[in-house]
C-alpha cells in the first residue's frame, strides 16, 4: 500500500502553528517533535548560522575590523 503526499492527513506543525500536509521533518531541537518541512529547513539554516557566528567570533590573527 503506497501513501502519497495528498493521503497524509492535515496536521498541524507544533513550531509555527500552520496547517500542512508536508512530510514531517524532525525538529533539531530535541530531535522528536515532527514539524513541517518548513520549519525543519528554518531550523537547519539556524543552525548553520549559528555555527557560522561563533567561527566569526574567533579572532583572526592580522584581520580586525574596526
Ligand atoms: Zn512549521
Amino acid at each position: 500500500m503506497e501513501i502519497t503526499t495528498d493521503q497524509l492527513p492535515e496536521w498541524i506543525c507544533p513550531s509555527c502553528g500552520s496547517r500542512t500536509r508536508d512530510h514531517p521533518a524532525i525538529s533539531r531541537t530535541d530531535n522528536k517533535t515532527k514539524v513541517c518541512s518548513r520549519c525543519g529547513v528554518l531550523e537547519a539554516f539556524k543552525n548553520y548560522v549559528e555555527a557560522t557566528a561563533r567561527q566569526e567570533d574567533q579572532p583572526v590573527n592580522g584581520i580586525k575590523s574596526e
